[in-house]
């Protein structure tokens, strides 16, 4: 086994992990620690066809990477394989267009964009200052969820509102799941080499779900903004409403708007129109069962979705790709033919057969031959992404 990486994606209540071998190509090991800041927490470690779960007794950031630690000291050789420590971080800001090795200074940055991520941020400095202790020779690399996107342009990214909020608090677009993007659009040129000069568009379905406009390889725009909460219907998230509704919701449940805001992030989306379950998997059964509201929302979920993507279509030249990538993209035969249906005026047709017939985990093309566009299904990988961009800085570095 040669240039092993940790992965980590430290969140507020669960830390996931993963080691990848051979540059990304190999994954050896992945798990997730859950239950963090409760008393009952667990630990989850997939190796070799093997699932084991361990208790966490005192369940935090800190135990559960002691835990991950213990466990690597039982495989030496695995442990002596590491190269270094890649970490997933959702907000960097307008700091940082690329992945970087993490010094006092990434950190100081770091704790400057923490309150535009007030949930996610401090759990990844807690996830970095834990891993440089217990991991102090290996060189630690983070990975931005935003980085991909500060390409696109100022009359894209800024808000209609007092342009003294961008200046004074940063108040802009920053978008999501961009290392989700980047690995697509690498994908897709392997694939389909004169596409890195092409105008393509990603919809990352999954439970966070966006779309992603990319010109000639650059995001030139997409779907979340200051915060993943806008854009598309999501799992539980509302996606764009008209900003009022805050205010009205507010006053007829008596919520602040911390709690408003919940309302939109938490009990919303799929969960909240189908008042099933954020679960499009347990829609579609309920649907075909017989349940209207589960219909519904798998319908507005495609509906805003299809408009979404030709949203950001504005910024194309042309819409030569559209790529369906995450859980939902990747498995749900019905939301992919129900928004290529949608976009049926601008020329776009799947193919009904080859779209039921894609199998699981690989890439397929699934256009009809008349379609304007090429369609495809191409699974994402931010984890080998993440450790891509590791080994290479931390090569680069040497
Ligand atoms: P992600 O957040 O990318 O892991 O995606 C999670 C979403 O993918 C959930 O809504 C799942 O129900 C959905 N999903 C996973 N497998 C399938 C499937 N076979 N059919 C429909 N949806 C699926």
């Amino acid at each position: 086994m040669d240039d092993a990486i940790l992965v980590i994606n430290s969140g507020s209540s669960s830390l996931k992990f993963a080691i990848l071998a051979q540059a990304g190509n190999q994954l050896v090991v992945e798990g997730i620690a859950e239950g963090l800041g409760s008393s009952a927490g667990h630990l989850t470690i997939k190796c070799d066809g093997r699932k084991t779960v361990q208790e966490l007794t005192q369940a935090d950031h800190k135990n559960a990477l002691v835990k991950i630690n213990s466990w690597l000291e039982e495989s030496p050789s695995l442990k002596s394989c590491l190269k270094g420590i890649g970490h997933r971080i959702v907000h960097g800001g307008e700091f940082f267009s690329a992945s970087v090795i993490i010094d006092d200074n990434v950190i100081k940055h770091l704790n400057e964009c923490a309150e535009l991520a007030p949930l996610h941020s401090p759990a990844h400095l807690k996830g970095i200052e834990i891993a440089q202790y217990l991991f102090p020779t290996l060189p630690q690399v983070a990975v931005f969820d935003t980085a991909f996107h500060q390409t696109i342009e100022k009359e894209h990214f800024l808000y209609g509102i007092p342009i003294s909020y961008y200046q004074d608090y940063h108040f802009r677009k920053y978008g999501f799941h961009g290392t989700s993007y980047r690995y697509i659009s690498q994908k897709l040129e392997e694939c389909f080499p004169l596409s890195i000069q092409q105008g393509v568009l990603v919809a990352h379905l999954g439970n966070g779900a966006s779309v992603c406009a990319i010109n000639s390889g650059k995001s030139s725009d997409t779907s979340m903004g200051l915060t993943p909460l806008d854009g598309l219907m999501m799992g539980t998230r509302s996606g764009s409403v008209d900003p009022s509704l805050i205010a009205f919701i507010a006053e007829k449940e008596k919520l602040t708007v911390e709690e408003t805001i919940d309302v939109l992030n938490k009990k919303s989306g799929l969960l909240g129109v189908s008042e099933i379950s954020n679960d499009c998997r347990l829609l579609e059964e309920a649907m075909q069962a017989g349940n209207v509201k589960a219909k519904l929302a798998l319908d507005m979920f495609s509906n805003r979705a299809a408009k979404q993507l030709m949203s950001v279509a504005t910024t194309l030249n042309s819409i030569d790709h559209i790529v369906f990538t995450g859980g939902i993209g990747e498995n749900s035969t019905y939301i992919r033919e129900k928004i290529c249906t949608n976009l049926k005026a601008f020329n776009i047709s799947i193919d009904t057969q080859k779209n039921l017939n894609a199998s699981r985990g690989d890439i397929s093309s699934i256009a009809q031959d008349s379609s304007s566009s090429k369609i495809w299904i191409i699974p994402t990988n931010e984890e080998k992404m993440i450790a891509l961009d590791t080994i290479n800085l931390i090569k680069n570095d040497e």
